[in-house]
């Protein structure tokens, strides 16, 4: 079977650098918020292009501070995409605020800003675009309709780091930017980890209060806060892997290139698109199958590859959500990419061969179907 995703060759890779990492943590007796923490935060915040980092213990809490920081709560409402992880809306009512669906672009599969304006109302605090599979949403134009209605702009960038429109680093674009480290991710610790990046000294300053219980100096509570810290060891391990950052990006557009050139002329298939102003990091290779993708995805299963289906079922479909009121046809690309999806088999130390394999057996598969 040709994995969706193999983290033990990328351990098997890098195995003596981070045994010497997290041994050297366990000998140095700082496992909280030590120097190899403060270490990755500078690291990010230079990777990134901005001038604060802020470690935290997952994706999701980076979304979730970063809301709270704005000071978004009850009776605010924030736009954001219906076809994401449910972290992404999750986290909205976590804070007490009311998540607003706008449609998704059928090309990019991200947030439609043509969409946005119409779902704002006197209510709205943020726009929250996500840079879906890796491929960054398009910035400029919810930056513009951000600033006409006075809105701060939360990146999701869970599975895009790296990623950049005209050379700037997802993360650096709107007020603040999330990422994730979960495991599979571009950049993955092994277990939780998450960031917030932001050029705004006074909300990186909320943030790190908020993720230490709300406390300004030691036992001194000012709000209600959580616990929300990155371990030491995940820290310097993520230390050595932004090391490598780079190489397994070039790699993943690489094989999505190749991907590229034996899929694109399939007449059931559309490749993932690449706007030519933006780096796409290829968390994902999603290609959208239009006749009977699940068959497809079976048929790819008897072949020997994996797939995934990212997402099956949109937000506002969802029994989390189920108090919106919103029915089936609301959001018709959102539920039309839900069916049609399909993601390959992408990491970096796939190799040659098993990219080649895939791409044979996809043709077989639909042509089969
Ligand atoms: C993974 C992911 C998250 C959540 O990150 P965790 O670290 O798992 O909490 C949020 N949004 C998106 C789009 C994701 O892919």
């Amino acid at each position: 079977m040709i994995p969706a995703l193999d983290l033990i060759r990328q351990y098997q890779a890098h195995k003596s650098e981070i045994a010497e990492a997290v041994f050297g943590v366990l000998e140095s007796g700082k496992y909280i918020n030590g120097p190899k923490v403060a270490a990755f935060e500078e690291a990010m915040a230079q990777y990134v292009g901005t001038g604060q980092a802020v470690a935290l213990n997952s994706g999701t809490d980076a979304l979730y501070l970063a809301l709270r920081a704005l000071d978004v709560g009850p009776g605010d409402e924030v736009v954001t995409t219906p076809f994401t992880f449910a972290a992404t809306t999750e986290t909205i009512v976590a804070a007490g605020a009311t998540p607003v669906f706008a449609d998704i672009d059928p090309v990019t599969f991200d947030l439609d800003p043509g969409g946005i304006e119409v779902a704002i109302t006197s209510r709205t605090k943020a726009i929250l675009p996500v840079h879906l599979y890796g491929l960054p949403a398009d910035m400029p134009r919810i930056l513009a309709i951000a600033d006409r209605h006075g809105l701060a702009v939360i990146e999701d960038c869970a599975q895009a780091v790296g990623a950049e429109i005209d050379g700037k680093r997802v993360g650096s674009i709107g007020t603040i930017g999330c990422f994730s480290f979960f495991p599979t991710k571009n950049l993955g610790a092994f277990g939780d980890g998450g960031m917030i990046t932001t050029g705004d000294n006074a909300l990186a300053k909320r943030i790190r209060k908020l993720r230490a219980h709300g406390a300004a100096s030691k036992y001194y509570h000012e709000e209600v806060g959580v616990n929300s810290r990155l371990d030491e060891i995940q820290a310097a391990i993520l230390l050595i892997k932004l090391g490598h950052i780079e190489e397994w990006i070039l790699r993943r557009r690489q094989l999505a290139h190749a991907y590229d050139r034996l899929l694109g002329d399939l007449c059931d298939i559309q490749v993932p698109a690449a706007p030519r102003s933006v780096r796409h990091v290829y968390h994902q290779y999603t290609v959208r199958v239009f006749r009977q993708r699940d068959a497809v995805r079976e048929s790819l299963g008897h072949r020997g590859v994996a797939s995934t289906v990212y997402y099956p079922t949109p937000l506002h479909l969802q029994p989390v959500h189920a108090q919106l009121g919103l029915k089936r046809g609301a959001y018709p690309e959102a539920e039309r990419a839900a069916q049609e999806v399909l993601s390959l088999p992408i990491f970096p130390e796939m190799r040659d061969d098993e990219l080649q394999a895939v791409a044979a057996a996809l043709k077989d598969a639909t042509v089969a179907t």
